[in-house]
């Protein structure tokens, strides 16, 4: 009994949406499968979580291995090798000044970060950025903007929250080009600090160090050196959201650590377990000091089964995956600047490591979604998954494995190209 699509139809809600209707039975490496066989090349990774790609050997062993042990002990009944072992790698990774709370999802882990930040510093206010997405829980959703839909029917939200704009050089939100840019994005900040609230009130400025939903957009690095600065003057603590940009996907371990900016906070999930539920808050030592017995909690954080396979997830990041991201990123991102070379209808490329999007604008300049939903079509036609995101769905984001071949991005880069020529042909009558 298979037909998925039709039977999920009849008991279960249309509210998480779906990027296919791909039915699907086991994945391997860069590829899924569905019951016939058919093989996907899967340049969605199930949303930047399958890293070091489907069902990776060593993860499994890990998992299998530790589900013989123990499934669930508990963090706040027992203590358990796993959960230790995997906080002090983590704390190993981030500069051995930092302490670790694991949770289940991104959206919990932004809502740990907001209430660490809240506690430590006794403030109330949060500083989130326009076209940002934090997560669907109450408190992640409220310092998310990527969509109106996100929000609609759901106010009133958290309160105090505040949105200043996300520098994006290939569409200013203050309307700046590279040759007349002052910063304009860093020196928001007094407007916000003279006009809205006061600096000594916010608790934490929370922002993607590379926007994923909201558009797959990189910051200029100076604009996060700056917010740095603005957190030290005014004892706001920085909180960077990892869950999409962590563990390897950029080609470093960690995005933060492109931009010499380390956090006061950041959040991670996604991929730290491949595919098993579970993201950590990792904080500086001096702040999660002070968050107390009883602050915090929850009842499946910290899972073994989850903590053994992102052991062997971070491990095998380490031995090369992550630097497999960088030089197979600078591949796919050479590949794809010759395609923008070719086709008007590319207005942007860009991205690090192996997190890069593509934009599509019309001749008269606003987003083309359209051409996107038709290279997604495409794609799918040709056992390709890619996804879009942006506001106006008008980039193509490409969320290749970690262990990528430069073969399996010549396959995507054909497909793409056919899918391009075509709509070229098509425009053309
Ligand atoms: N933060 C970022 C940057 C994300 O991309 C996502 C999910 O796409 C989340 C948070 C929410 O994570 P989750 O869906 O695990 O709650």
């Amino acid at each position: 009994m298979k037909n998925l699509y039709e039977r999920s139809m009849k008991v279960m809600p249309q509210a998480a949406g779906r990027a296919t209707k791909l039915e699907i039975e086991k994945g391997k490496g860069a590829y899924l499968y569905d019951f016939e066989g058919n093989q996907y090349l899967d340049f969605a990774s199930g949303v930047a979580v399958c890293n070091v790609g489907h069902n990776h050997e060593r993860v499994i062993e890990a998992a299998k291995a530790q589900i013989d042990k123990l499934i669930h002990g508990g963090h706040n009944v027992v203590y358990y090798e796993p959960y230790v072992e995997l906080a002090e790698k983590l704390v190993d990774l981030t500069g051995k000044d930092t302490m670790v709370y694991f949770s289940n999802s991104g959206a919990e882990a932004n809502d740990g970060a907001i209430k660490l930040a809240k506690y430590a510093t006794e403030r109330p206010a949060i500083l989130a950025f326009k076209g940002s997405f934090h997560g669907r829980t109450i408190g992640a959703m409220s310092i998310t903007s990527s969509n109106a839909k996100y929000r609609k029917h759901y106010e009133a939200v958290l309160p105090s929250v505040y949105f200043a704009e996300y520098p994006n050089c290939f569409d200013c939100p203050f309307k700046q080009r590279k040759e007349s840019c002052h910063m304009e994005c860093s020196k928001q900040f007094k407007d916000i600090f003279d006009k809205l609230i006061d600096p000594h009130s916010i608790a934490g400025i929370i922002i993607e160090p590379i926007q994923g939903e909201g558009g797959y957009v990189t910051p200029p690095k100076a604009f996060l050196k700056d917010l740095r600065k603005i957190c030290d003057d005014h004892g706001i603590c920085l909180i960077f959201d990892e869950v999409q940009t962590g563990f390897g996907r950029t080609g470093k371990m960690f995005a933060y650590e492109h931009f010499e900016v380390k956090p006061d906070i950041f959040t991670c999930a996604k991929a730290m377990a491949s595919g098993f539920p579970l993201s950590a808050v990792i904080a500086k030592k001096e702040i999660m000091e002070k968050w107390s017995a009883g602050a915090h909690g929850g009842t499946f954080g910290g899972n073994p089964v989850a903590c053994a396979a992102a052991l062997a997830t971070i491990s095998i990041l380490e031995e090369g995956a992550v630097a497999n991201s960088e030089a197979m990123g600078q591949y796919f991102r050479e590949k794809l600047e010759a395609l923008k070379n070719k086709y008007d209808v590319i207005s942007d490329i860009r991205g690090i490591g192996l997190m890069i999007g593509m934009e599509f604008r019309k001749s008269d300049g606003s987003p083309n979604p359209d051409r996107v939903k038709h290279i997604i079509n495409h794609a799918i036609e040709h056992r390709l998954i890619l996804l879009d995101c942006g506001t106006y769905k008008n980039i193509l984001r490409f969320i290749a494995p970690t262990t990528v071949t430069t073969a399996e991005i010549d396959m995507c880069i054909k497909i793409l190209e056919e899918a391009l020529s075509k709509e070229e042909n098509q425009s053309s009558f």
